[in-house]
């Protein structure tokens, strides 16, 4: 079975091969950021337009390293949704123009759903599965009873994780996205200040909005006391208040659920001291962790073809009438 993925939901044009669910024959992501940066994030109309320009390349250059002909083909496997409208259109339309010109079926994918099955990619899934998603716009606990199916038991009632990363980045003045760098500088200090957890009652939902603040007061408060925080110390300690937070609940929710296997996804997974942080809590447990290498966690189709490959087993095809949905549902797409 070969999947081609098509991923444009945000700032990266890219597209992949998949062999039965599992096997990367090709993963080419065109990136954005460098157009972006100048305006300290992802700008829509920018990003629209960059898809347009790509959006051939990146498909011919997928086949071409992948070796294979649309004619090879079982499934064409496309972002529907959530994303920016602008920028999931652009791949909704190349997958749909594609898949009618070589009578390929069309399976219409969701974004976090891809996240997900990017472990896939590592390794065989074991159901129940529950997967701790931490992106640019997402933070969610998310159970997979079986294949395909998605249940939401907590996520995020303000900030993302990810857009906390790049809200104190910005503060610090460090270029967008910031997430990378925060990691990197919290690597060098101490998490020496005393930051808020959100712990929400007990409840699976996460809030970083509050922790956003705070930071953003820490360092206010000290520029008028004509005082220095040193930036290492500050992120050191935002992000101990992060990982703290995430870490506790997925475990709690792992234990609860009694989990085969604990699937990290989204963006910020790619995040050095989470990494280590979840790895470590979940080391005397018996329910396997799942941590993607850097280049899945981050938006790439090959997480797409995964995702796509299970919903098509399942017997999922979109028709041509398919359409791009920035607020497509999880549980239901
Ligand atoms: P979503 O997947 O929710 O639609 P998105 O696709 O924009 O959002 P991703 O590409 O999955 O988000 O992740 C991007 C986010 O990951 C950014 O906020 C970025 O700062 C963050 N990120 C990347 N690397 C790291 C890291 N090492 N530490 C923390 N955050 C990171
Ligand atoms: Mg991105
Ligand atoms: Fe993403």
């Amino acid at each position: 079975q070969l999947i081609l993925g098509i991923e444009t939901s945000c700032d990266e044009t890219a597209a992949a091969v998949i062999k039965n669910g599992t096997e990367i024959l090709s993963n080419v992501v065109a990136s954005q950021i460098e157009s972006h940066k100048r305006f300290g994030g992802v700008v829509p109309e920018i990003a629209s337009r960059h898809h347009v320009e790509q959006i051939t390349i990146v498909l011919e250059e997928a086949l071409l390293q992948a070796g294979v002909t649309y004619e090879d083909l079982d499934a064409i496997a496309v972002t529907e949704g959530p994303g920016l409208v602008g920028a999931l259109l652009i791949g909704v339309n190349a997958a749909k123009a594609v898949a009618f010109a070589h009578g390929i079926p069309l399976v219409g994918t969701h974004h976090i759903a891809g996240h997900i099955y990017a472990n896939r990619l590592v390794q065989e899934i074991q159901y129940p599965a529950l997967s701790l998603v931490v992106s640019g716009g997402h933070t969610e606990l998310v159970l997979l009873e079986e294949p395909g199916s998605f249940k939401v038991i907590g996520e995020t009632r303000d900030d993302a994780a990810g857009e906390a990363y790049d809200k104190v980045a910005r503060t610090l003045g460090l270029p967008y996205p910031g997430g990378p760098h925060i990691d990197r500088l919290a690597q060098e200090g101490s998490p020496s200040l005393k930051l808020p957890r959100a712990w929400l009652d007990g409840s699976y939902d996460f809030s970083f909005s509050g922790l956003k603040s705070a930071v953003i007061n820490s360092l206010h408060n000290a520029e008028q006391r004509g005082e220095k925080i040193d930036p290492k110390d500050l992120a050191a300690s935002f992000q101990a208040s992060v990982i703290e937070v995430l870490v506790t609940k997925a475990v709690k929710a792992a234990k609860e659920y009694d989990v085969k296997q604990v699937l990290l996804a989204g963006g910020v997974a790619a995040n050095k001291g989470l990494r280590e942080a979840l790895t470590e809590a979940f080391m005397d447990l018996p329910m396997d962790i799942s941590i993607p290498p850097l280049y899945l966690c981050t938006d790439n189709a090959a997480m797409i073809g995964a995702a796509a490959s299970v919903m098509f087993e399942k017997g999922k095809r979109s028709g041509l009438d398919l359409n791009g949905n920035p607020g497509l549902d999880l549980e239901v797409f």
